[in-house]
């Protein structure tokens, strides 16, 4: 991986996850290059096709483009950070990530983003008064 690809990666999001919003200074799990297409589906290595992911999201999303909303049985592609607004499609209710459409929801629910203790560190992170987005 390209190093200048990877930090122009990081500091285009801030150096927070694309997906969660979780800041890389409040985690000791390294931060990943996301392949917001994966490359098992002909995703290129190309500034526009990654997102900065810290390794939780990044490793429950996977291979995966797209997910099943449970509440429609709908098949939905996942949210694309170079492409879509986050607040678009997300919205927080205290440490809980809300889905806003089906893509919020089915992202929620494939990078597993609302997992317990998920909530419960941005928890402690919001007493710290860290923003999570
Ligand atoms: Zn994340």
């Amino acid at each position: 991986m390209d190093e200048a690809l990877r930090q122009l990666v990081r500091r285009r999001a801030a150096n927070r996850c694309e997906y969660c919003g979780l800041p890389a200074e409040y985690t000791d799990a390294p931060f990943q290059l996301d392949h917001i297409i994966a490359e098992k589906h002909h995703g290129l290595t190309v500034a526009g096709n990654l997102a900065w992911s810290c390794f939780y999201c990044n490793s429950f999303k996977g291979p995966n483009i797209a997910g099943r909303d449970e509440t429609t049985g709908v098949i939905v592609r996942l949210f694309h950070p170079r492409n879509d607004v986050w607040s678009e499609h997300f919205e927080w209710v205290g440490p809980t990530l809300i889905g806003l459409t089906e893509i919020g929801r089915v992202t929620i629910d494939v990078l597993r983003i609302n997992d317990p203790d998920a909530i419960e560190f941005r928890r402690l992170l919001l007493e710290l008064d860290v923003a999570l987005s």
